[in-house]
């Protein structure tokens, strides 16, 4: 099974990714966590990405084709991918399309999830992310909790620096231009499914596995 999941920052993709990547035994592959992995490393490309992903800029389509490529590769003998922030433009949904033609490959679904913009912006800025396992959890949850470590691996939580109110509108505007053209360009090949992406995790993770 190869997926593309498709929605603003927010909507839960990362979340969702996982739990289809269990339920598939398919690889999860999140730009987003690649690129922050190697920030986190302080590598050759992660000091090149930095200053863009902290603010909330896209990196160049070049450097993500680059990671796609590699990442398919390492994942060819798997039963297939779901796509977590890639493509996130049309050049890279293009690039991508050849890339899967020369290795004799078809998407099967490209999942788009919706949430209002009012709980996009609440949920970005109360989250906190799992330093080593990339779990998300929101500060309301926390709050009852004297220690907020990850109740998935124990890892510490963090706040994401691009997760600033600032930045955030910068990320949804960017959103807004360079990737919701990708749902008209997805649903010409009559591959998306909208799914509604309000509610308990579990519950979207129900709609989603019920339409795939
Ligand atoms: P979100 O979807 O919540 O904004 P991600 O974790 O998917 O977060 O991505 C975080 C950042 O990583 C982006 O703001 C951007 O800087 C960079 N990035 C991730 N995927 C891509 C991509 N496909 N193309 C360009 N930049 C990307
Ligand atoms: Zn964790």
């Amino acid at each position: 099974m190869r997926l593309v999941l498709l929605g603003c920052p927010g909507v839960g993709k990362g979340t969702q990714a996982e739990g289809i990547s269990k339920s598939f035994k398919i690889a999860h592959i999140s730009t987003g966590n690649i690129l922050r992995d190697e920030i986190k490393k302080n590598t050759y490309l992660g000091r090149k990405v930095e200053n863009l992903v902290k603010k909330g800029n896209l990196v160049s389509d070049e450097i993500i084709i680059e990671l796609i490529k590699n990442e398919i590769s390492k994942h060819e003998s798997s039963n297939g991918f779901v796509m977590d922030g890639f493509p996130r433009n049309l050049k890279q949904a293009k690039m991508f399309q050849d890339i899967l033609d020369m290795l004799n490959l078809k998407l099967d679904k490209v999942v788009n999830i919706f949430v209002e913009k009012d709980e996009i912006i609440r949920r970005l800025s109360s989250r906190m992310v799992c330093s080593n396992c990339n779990s998300v959890y929101s500060i309301d949850d926390l709050k009852n909790m004297p220690d907020t470590k990850c109740s998935v691996c124990g890892g510490k939580l963090y706040k994401r620096k691009d997760d600033e109110k600032n930045i955030i509108e910068k990320r949804l505007e960017l959103y807004e231009t360079e990737t919701r053209p990708l749902i008209d360009y997805y649903s010409k090949q009559n591959l998306l499914i909208d799914i509604d992406g309000s509610g308990s995790e579990d519950k979207v993770t129900e709609r989603v596995l019920s339409k795939l």
